[in-house]
């Protein structure tokens, strides 16, 4: 028996793939894809590991404003559109795509722990306990599976606050950014009237100050904030027979906190071959370590270089590169846009000196 914890996206995908005949997916909740916390948005790169049905899709980007803290905007237009995804009907097709597969469904049941017999695992549940050769934590930022393994270890989480909401003026097929708030904030348009709306950081009353003054006297519709665990490139993904997957082992990248390609690709891995999921894992390691850095050095501008950040990207050929290349993969490009922009190297050594001088964690 292989048990899932979690029926979030990298559990149910996970469970859809695996070949195993007896499969058991544990969800805490009475229903899949309720509650949740999360803005939708898929980048092309989804394309490469599971089709998107158009049912599932409410919305698709077509380019980004990022707005300056000085106001002054530039438009990036995408390549490939972003989807922006309706969660709780993309998490009940992938759940439904598990129990096509064969799985066992077992809602409103909470992992609590396992105990080692031999090599299996005896799990218990809210209702019973169960005899295990398998056990895959996809249970999310505060995953009952690692703690319970101890290899959650001391692991950093921010928060997204976020709401939908109603929105005036939005501009059709764009996504705004904002520099000047929290970590970065967010308005993504459902359609002429509705909008996800959000800004990210580290908890604090200023982050609730920002947020406040995002969604202003607009009228919400369904919060939808949460935690966010931020990439540990040390996160341990296998002990033993447990694995990890997902929010469990911090597969998020940084400079957005991106988390559902990685966690699918990671379900998909594991899927395939447990004894190589670490490995293959591996390159998507490298490109989340760059997001990583990409967002401690971000997160220590000043609003001086934010303003020149913008600048610098008014350029059409640096713009392109952003146009062109995922970001899912920063090692794709930044290379390139370094080579091209001797500004961003100049600006690349004055943020160092800003997190040697002024050190912020994230
Ligand atoms: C505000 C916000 C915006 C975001 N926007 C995006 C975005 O636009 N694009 C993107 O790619 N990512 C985004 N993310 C991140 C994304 O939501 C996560 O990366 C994604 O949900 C991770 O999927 P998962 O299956 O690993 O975990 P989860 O979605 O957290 O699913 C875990 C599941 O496990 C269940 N569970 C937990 N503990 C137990 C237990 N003990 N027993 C049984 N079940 C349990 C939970 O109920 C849940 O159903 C956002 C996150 C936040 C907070």
């Amino acid at each position: 028996m292989i048990s899932v914890i979690g029926a979030g996206p990298a559990g149910s995908f996970y469970a859809s793939q695996e070949k195993h005949d007896d499969v058991h997916l544990f969800e805490e909740h009475k229903v899949v894809g309720k509650p949740f916390s999360c803005s939708g948005v898929l980048t092309n790169s989804i394309s490469k590991i599971v089709k998107i049905p158009d049912e599932l899709i409410i919305s698709r980007i077509k380019q980004f404003k990022i707005v300056a803290p000085n106001k002054k905007a530039i438009y990036v237009p995408l390549k490939h559109p972003n989807l922006i995804i309706d969660r709780t009907k993309f998490d009940r097709w992938l759940f439904d795509k598990a129990i096509d597969n064969g799985a066992t469904s077992h809602l409103n049941e909470k992992f609590l722990g396992y105990k080692k017999e031999n090599n299996a695992y005896k799990i218990k549940t809210s209702k019973s306990t169960y005899d295990t050769n398998m056990i895959v934590g996809a249970d999310g930022p505060f995953s009952q599976v690692a703690k319970s393994a101890k290899i959650f270890k001391e692991r950093k989480s921010i928060t997204g606050l976020q709401s939908r909401c109603k929105y005036k003026n939005l501009e059709e097929g764009t996504t705004t950014i904002f520099l000047d708030k929290g970590d970065f904030a967010w308005v993504i348009p459902e359609d002429d009237k509705i909008a996800r709306v959000g800004v990210l950081g580290k908890p604090s009353k200023r982050l609730w100050k920002d947020y406040m003054n995002l969604i202003g006297k607009r009228k919400i519709i369904q919060n939808i904030s949460g935690a966010i665990p931020v990439f540990d490139p040390k996160q341990q993904l296998r002990k033993g027979n447990i694995f990890l997957i997902g929010d469990a082992a911090s597969q998020l990248k940084a400079t957005t906190h991106g988390g559902l390609v990685f966690g699918l690709q990671a379900a998909k891995y594991l899927a395939n071959n447990k004894n190589t999921y670490e490995k293959n894992f591996k390159h998507l390691n490298k490109e989340l370590w760059i997001s990583l850095k990409m967002r401690q050095l971000m997160n220590v501008m000043t609003t001086k270089q934010k303003n020149a950040l913008i600048t610098i990207f008014s350029k059409k050929q640096n713009k392109d590169v952003l146009s062109t290349h995922d970001r899912d993969y920063p090692s794709k490009f930044l290379f390139k846009l370094v080579l091209r922009e001797p500004r961003l190297v100049s600006l690349g050594v004055s943020l160092l000196k800003n997190s040697i001088f002024k050190p912020k964690k994230l």
